[in-house]
């Protein structure tokens, strides 16, 4: 069966990690199916809601490599979604109720005091005309609840199993605020309907509203879809991620070069029965992903996994695919490949290169050593090989060095790598000799032993 499935962020913030997590098991399910993903933007709250936030979840999107079928904006649909309201009124099941914030307050605390559950007592339903004028005159708006038929819903959850839940055991839910606003629920219902949604994939935050979710999905003459509901991302310590953690942000990773695939990787595989593997491509993830095999406890995530795996595909990246990105940092284009080549291995992100470049293109370097190097670093300069330098004159060099001077391993190594570089590590030595050339190889060399 081919899904079409839905994933409804609002466009009031950056998303997170967690945020792609859903995005993920929605969009790999789609491909698994060959179905369709939708990005619905539920931007029905105009106050919080920016174009910014809008544009950069479909930034992410494209980053994270998700096909967008169809994009949907909440906000354009106002029309339909009162066309339904009205509709519901006339059917009885939207009614009016006038209590304050601080009256329902009171009414749980007293329910909970007598030892009852904290259910709406459905004042509201039986106010007459009447009396809903009066407290209208009294300057009360009203907001609107929906009217549960109080029964047992169940559905089989593709995440969690077989579910549960008698409706009679919640408050009917608020589906319009007092000021005429939407909650998310009906708008998004409704969408699901019109969109043709098949499975709806999202965080297990919602599954306490799934059962009267149902009930409207049936008031409304539709089938409710099928369910799934996912274990929330959580960090190590096991706190909650949420939205305002800026460096968790898909808009941070992206602009600190971390690699998408790293973060698909880890988002889509933490928490569930696979191995966190870094996986090639969405379509490698999609293969091996299976929604049953979602953990039931957290998923517990370490931001340091996704540094590494991020490393690990920055380091076998070939020179063309940070060619762009090496020109932006004004990296000759001649330079360019070679560079790559040689610095790779110590880069965590292509824009790193920059660093390497400049050590190799700067005036001098603190690569002073101590008395017992100099007369090493003497004879080193001597033997340095004439005409241009290749990324063979580093072994011919040390060879030379070797039998001249009795030097092995890191009394050999150590000091041409930190007069030649100022540092006691970094890439490999023959293809930085090449790139430092002789000139400066010779200048670097003098500098030390002075
Ligand atoms: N905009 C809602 C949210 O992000 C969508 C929930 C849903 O997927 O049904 O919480």
């Amino acid at each position: 069966m081919t899904a079409t499935v839905r994933f409804a962020p609002s466009p009031t913030g950056y998303l997170h990690i967690g945020n792609a997590r859903t995005a993920l098991f929605n969009a790999l399910f789609a491909i698994q199916t060959g179905g369709a993903l939708v990005l619905r933007l539920d931007d029905t709250d105009t106050a919080r809601s920016t174009e910014a936030f809008a544009q950069t979840i479909e930034d992410d999107m494209a980053w994270l490599g998700i096909e967008v079928a169809r994009l949907e904006r909440q906000s354009a649909r106002m029309a339909r979604y009162n066309a339904v309201r009205d509709d519901l009124k006339v059917r009885g099941l939207l009614y009016a109720c006038y209590e304050t914030a601080e009256e329902l307050d009171y009414k749980r605390k007293r329910q909970l005091a007598l030892g009852k559950p904290p259910i709406y007592d459905r004042a509201g339903l039986n106010l007459t005309d009447e009396q809903c004028k009066e407290l209208e005159a009294e300057g009360r708006t009203p907001h609107w609840r929906f009217k549960l038929e109080g029964r047992r819903v169940e559905w089989d959850d593709l995440c969690k199993g077989p579910q549960s839940i008698d409706t009679a055991s919640q408050s009917d839910p608020v589906l319009i605020r007092e000021d005429g606003s939407y909650l998310y629920t009906l708008p998004s219902i409704i969408d699901d309907i019109d969109f043709g949604i098949t499975h709806v994939i999202r965080g297990e935050d919602h599954v306490s509203n799934t059962g009267t979710q149902i009930e409207i999905f049936e008031a409304l003459g539709a089938s409710a879809p099928r369910w799934a509901h996912h274990n929330l991302l959580v960090s190590a310590d096991g706190a909650a991620l949420s939205k305002r953690e800026g460096s968790l942000s898909l808009k941070a990773l992206r602009e600190a070069g971390t690699q998408p695939m790293a973060v698909a990787s880890v988002a889509a595989l933490v928490g569930t029965a696979n191995a966190i593997t870094l996986e090639p491509s969405l379509q490698a993830l999609a293969d091996g992903f299976d929604l049953a095999k979602t953990s039931s406890g957290p998923a517990r995530f370490e931001p340091r996994q996704i540094e590494d795996f991020s490393a690990q595909i920055v380091h076998a990246l070939e020179p063309e695919a940070v060619d762009d990105e090496l020109a932006a940092l004004e990296i000759p284009a001649e330079v360019r490949a070679p560079l790559w080549l040689a610095v790779r291995a110590n880069c965590q992100r292509p824009a790193d290169a920059a660093a390497w470049w400049a050590m190799l293109q700067a005036p001098a370097v603190d690569g002073a050593v101590g008395d017992e190097d100099k007369a090493y670093l003497g004879a080193a300069l001597e033997h340095l090989p004439e005409g241009a330098l290749t990324a063979d004159s580093w072994s011919a060099w040390t060879s030379a060095l070797k039998g001249e001077t009795g030097r092995k391993g890191k009394a050999l190594f150590m000091p041409l790598r930190k007069a030649l570089t100022g540092m006691e590590r970094g890439p490999e030595m023959g293809p930085i000799l090449a790139l430092l050339g002789r000139d400066k190889a010779a200048e670097r060399l003098a500098a030390a032993v002075r």
